[in-house]
């Protein structure tokens, strides 16, 4: 007799992503297609230091069972990290460690979402929220993005329409939109919140991750000056995108009260994030190094954005239209079908496969009508030569 699985698995199916890494392993292959930092610029020796430090001075904590908020001194370090980007009266307490701000994501899921509750999420958004919701039973609504992120007065508008349980942003450098929110929005974003008592989740893995000026403030810290919002507002943090996913160190800020019901379904699903990986990430912080690595990599990603963007526009030209990104990994590219080029995603990506060049086309991240003709590239894994044979290798697929 087959197994029987639970009705919720109807909602989701395996990423269409997770189907095209299968053809990465093809010899030769250059890949844009990943959302993940290079592995050549881990910090090694920097983990290493913390880990030693960790198993040194704190072998019990670092060994044994831990609170399910998390280990104290890490939520401290982030806090105090969280305090020096804005993030004004940011107390340990109020936020949980989890396991990858995808815990984060699902905890909120978990908590917040029955089955048939609207969700407000961008069009397009992280794929991995929108299965994660849509586990949950959510019904996802998309909210338009142009190149300064969500359209806040279609926001409002949705708003009113659905009341919806959360909206779900990625403010700063969204994947895969890569796009900035400017102030005037995030402002608009927390008085919507509060106009229409709707909690805001802010997902925010890449803010660090720019390459000139430093962008606005995270909802978060705004929060501060915009009354009532902050109980609104729920914020996710990750070291993946700066530091090292394999640590799988995140955060969650909340209201007390949701806060209280995460970790409660944090007990229930994993009763502690990995208290070696969160000593380890806590001695690191402590030992001052991350401002360094961060400044590392924001000189890395900010050339290898530049050669892409460059690239693009020489050897695609008019047939390709996208916004150069000012931080995180990808560039959201949309194909023109100028000059009677290719104007569809899907059947581009197999054509630049074919020509040894992967990236990943832009429909799986819409949970409605996706627009086809969109592509995520991402500059973060492959040197300024390699980018720049893979677009032209683009440019030949075309
Ligand atoms: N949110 C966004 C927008 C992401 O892009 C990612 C990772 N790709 C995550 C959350 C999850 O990251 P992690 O669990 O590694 O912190």
């Amino acid at each position: 007799m087959p197994l029987q699985f639970a009705d919720r698995l109807n909602n989701v199916e395996t990423s269409a992503i997770r189907e095209l890494f299968k053809l990465l392993g093809k010899p030769g292959i250059i890949s844009f297609a990943g959302g993940f930092p290079d592995s050549a610029m881990f910090d090694v020796d920097g983990i290493r230091a913390a880990s030693n430090a960790a198993l040194d001075q704190e072998p019990g904590a670092a060994l044994q069972y831990g609170a399910t908020e998390g280990y104290q001194p890490l939520r401290e370090q982030i806090s105090a990290f969280m305090t020096s980007k804005g993030a004004a009266a940011l107390a340990p307490e109020n936020l949980i460690v989890t396991t990858g701000s995808q815990q984060a994501l699902d905890l909120l899921g978990k908590t917040l979402i029955s089955p048939g509750d609207k969700v407000i999420v961008e069009g397009p958004t992280f794929l991995a929220t929108i299965q994660c919701f849509r586990l949950y039973g959510a019904e996802l609504i998309s909210a338009p993005i142009d190149a300064d992120g969500v359209q806040t007065d279609v926001l409002e508008q949705l708003i009113a329409e659905h009341k919806p349980k959360f909206v779900y942003l990625i403010p700063t450098f969204g994947n895969p939109s890569g796009a900035l929110l400017p102030l005037d929005r995030r402002k608009k974003v927390l008085e919507l919140a509060v106009k229409y008592n709707t909690l805001v989740v802010e997902d925010d893995p890449y803010g660090d991750l720019y390459f000139g000026e430093a962008p606005p403030p995270s909802l978060l810290a705004l929060s501060a000056q915009v009354p009532g919002s902050r109980d609104l507002l729920a914020h996710c943090g990750s070291l993946s995108k700066v530091l090292s996913p394999g640590l799988r160190v995140g955060w969650l800020v909340a209201p007390p009260e949701l806060l209280a019901k995460a970790t409660m379904c944090k007990q229930f699903s994993d009763a502690a994030t990995s208290t070696f990986a969160q000593a380890t990430a806590a001695q690191y912080l402590k030992a001052g190094r991350l401002p360094g690595t961060l400044t590392r990599m924001r000189a890395v990603y900010a050339e290898r954005a530049q050669a892409m963007g460059d690239a693009l526009r020489k050897d695609l030209g008019q047939a390709i239209a996208f916004v150069q990104p000012q931080g995180g990994l990808f560039v959201w590219a949309r194909l023109t079908g100028a000059g009677g080029k290719v104007a569809d995603g899907n059947a581009f990506a197999k054509r630049a496969i074919e020509k040894g060049v992967a990236f990943v086309p832009g429909t799986p991240f819409f949970c409605a009508q996706p627009d086809s003709a969109t592509l995520r590239l991402s500059f973060a894994t492959a040197d300024v030569e390699k980018i720049r044979e893979g677009v032209a290798r683009l440019a030949q697929a075309l």
